[in-house]
């Protein structure tokens, strides 16, 4: 692993799956920009950075609002240094049946997860290619294969499969990998609001995941972290433009 203090940029990054990754991209030395909604959001997970001896900065910005995206990346750059890694995360879900989705249902998972990731990737290999050395990880999820009530959520998670592989194609010549992650069941606020939507207790709800998992456990934000870990380090080079399962089995 490099020790070079690379800047990070984690979307969706003050909590789940978000906070767990800009932590450890911290410990892994990097100095991380927690980018949400809200940037008072970001507190606490810059909050656990920095108590760690680590660089972190909060950031708030939609990332499905061009203008928003443009300046939260210039001021990342001005702030902590280029930003040579991105890690598209931020998400959300509008479940629904196909015939009670509405426009806005589709329109808003579409804007977060494939026009967010689009821009912030846009907004950030431009500090990528001038470096010569660039990491984007985007996170897909298992629900790409289909997943009932989720027509919107898995276009856009199968999608970005597709954005994944194109960007690896266009700036692999720059030193540039880009990487999806297509995660499992993982506990966090995401899925216990699915929980709460269906109406089954948190506990049962994972209990009744976990038995459809072969490795018979839900997963944790802290698994994907370590993945994110990995595709954005140096070692990680010569993989491009793939999908990795982290699901506790195949899935794929
Ligand atoms: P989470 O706990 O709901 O966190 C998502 C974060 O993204 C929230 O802090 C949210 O902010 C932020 N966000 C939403 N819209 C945004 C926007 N327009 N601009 C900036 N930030 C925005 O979700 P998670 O479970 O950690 O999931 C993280 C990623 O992994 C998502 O892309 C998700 O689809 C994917 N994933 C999750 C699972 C799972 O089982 N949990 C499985 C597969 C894939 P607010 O709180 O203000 O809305």
């Amino acid at each position: 692993m490099s020790t070079d203090n690379k800047v990070a940029i984690v979307t969706g990054g003050a909590r789940g799956i978000g906070a767990a990754t800009a932590q450890r991209l911290a410990r892994d030395g990097r100095a991380v920009a927690v980018l949400d909604l809200d940037e008072g959001s970001c507190e606490d997970a810059v909050k656990a950075i920095t108590a760690e001896g680590g660089t972190a900065l909060a950031v708030g910005a939609d990332v499905s609002s061009p203008d928003a995206v443009q300046a939260a990346v210039e001021r990342i750059a001005v702030e902590l240094g280029a930003p040579t890694i991105l890690v598209n995360n931020a998400g959300v879900t509008r479940d629904n049946l196909l015939f009670k989705m509405t426009e806005t249902d589709w329109d808003t998972v579409m804007g977060v997860h494939l026009k967010g990731s689009f821009l912030m990737a846009r907004a950030a290999q431009a500090h990528m290619t001038k470096a010569g050395w660039g990491r984007i990880v985007n996170l897909s999820s298992t629900s790409a294969l289909g997943n009932r009530g989720q027509a919107n959520y898995s276009t856009a998670k199968a999608g970005l499969q597709g954005f994944t592989k194109t960007l690896a194609i266009e700036l692999g010549k720059f030193g540039i990998t880009v990487n999806a992650i297509a995660p499992g069941f993982i506990a966090t606020e995401m899925t216990k609001a699915t929980a709460e939507r269906i109406g089954m207790a948190w506990e049962e709800y994972q209990a009744t995941g976990a038995k459809q998992i072969p490795v018979g456990r839900v997963g944790k934000p802290e698994d994907i972290a370590a993945l994110v870990s990995y595709l954005t380090g140096e070692e990680s080079g010569f993989v491009s433009g793939q999908v990795i399962y982290a699901a506790g089995g195949p899935r794929s």
